[in-house]
């Protein structure tokens, strides 16, 4: 059988195609896409005319199926998001478990992700890290999302859309307490990339002041739980939130 590659696509700047990304896709039969009309502009700006079969959240049982078809067949297949790497926080998970159970081989290309692109340069530890895609779009699940993670010391990672970027950061502060460092990456590898850092209590004052701060895309950072609770001041602080919380859930 073919084999399917899993090739990342940029998140901003297309210059980080990768030329193995770039080869693969002129290489293979078919190019499945989350979006064939976004993919296609990618295809036209690299120069390469390939079948596309749409594959998203919706269809992607139904379409895997035919891809599957294809790749017993003897063909290669790639698999591509509109941004970054396919599977993280994006389609395609169907489609490449299906797969392997068949003996099918798969490949990664690997290349941009927004995760991991912010992580590197944060300034946060990175040896242990926790990444939780994106947060509940309703408050109250949000809340319990953020709340069962309070004491996990490894450091979060989320995606979060613009329109709810300053009440995420406003919940992390109750949540967590307002001086839990919290470092947000913004438009990464475009003309507008900025990182925010601070204590979650005043982070969100740096993107109220800034004209295009709420504009964008974002990843949100934050600093792990204290491995050592009860040492010293930090128990001063961690009673002080403990009681935050208790009383934000009383009647
Ligand atoms: N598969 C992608 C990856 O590898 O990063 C992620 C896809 S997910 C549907 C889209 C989310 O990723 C956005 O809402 C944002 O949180 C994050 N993201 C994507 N591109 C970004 C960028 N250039 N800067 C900051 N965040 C980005």
């Amino acid at each position: 059988s073919g084999t399917l590659y899993i090739v990342a696509t940029p998140i901003g700047n297309l210059e980080d195609l990768s030329p193995r990304a770039s080869a693969t896709l002129a290489s293979v039969a078919l190019i499945a896409a989350e979006d064939t009309r976004h993919s296609g502009r990618l295809l036209q700006f690299l120069g390469i005319q390939k079948p596309m079969l749409a594959l998203h959240d919706h269809n992607e049982r139904n379409r895997a199926a035919q891809v599957l078809g294809r790749l017993e067949a003897g063909e290669d297949v790639a698999l591509v998001s509109d941004a970054g790497t396919p599977l993280i926080s994006d389609p395609g998970y169907v489609l490449v478990r299906e797969a392997r159970e068949r003996g099918i081989r798969v490949s990664p290309i690997p290349g941009p992700c927004a995760l991991v692109a912010a992580l590197s340069a944060a300034g946060l530890p990175t040896d242990r890290f926790l990444f939780a895609g994106f947060l509940p779009a309703k408050r109250g699940a949000r809340r319990s999302e953020l709340e069962a993670l309070v004491t996990e010391v490894a450091t979060l990672v989320f995606y979060e859309s613009p329109h709810r970027i300053l009440e995420t950061v406003a919940q992390i502060s109750e949540v967590m307490g307002s001086d839990r460092e919290v470092v947000l990456g913004r438009e990464l590898t475009k003309a507008f990339e900025t990182f925010y850092a601070g204590p979650a209590g005043a982070v969100s004052n740096a993107i109220e002041a800034d004209p295009n701060g709420a504009r964008g895309e974002f990843v949100v950072m934050i600093h792990g739980a204290s491995r050592n609770p009860e040492q010293g001041d930090e128990e001063a602080v961690d009673t002080d939130r403990l009681l935050r919380l208790l009383v934000a859930e009383l009647p």
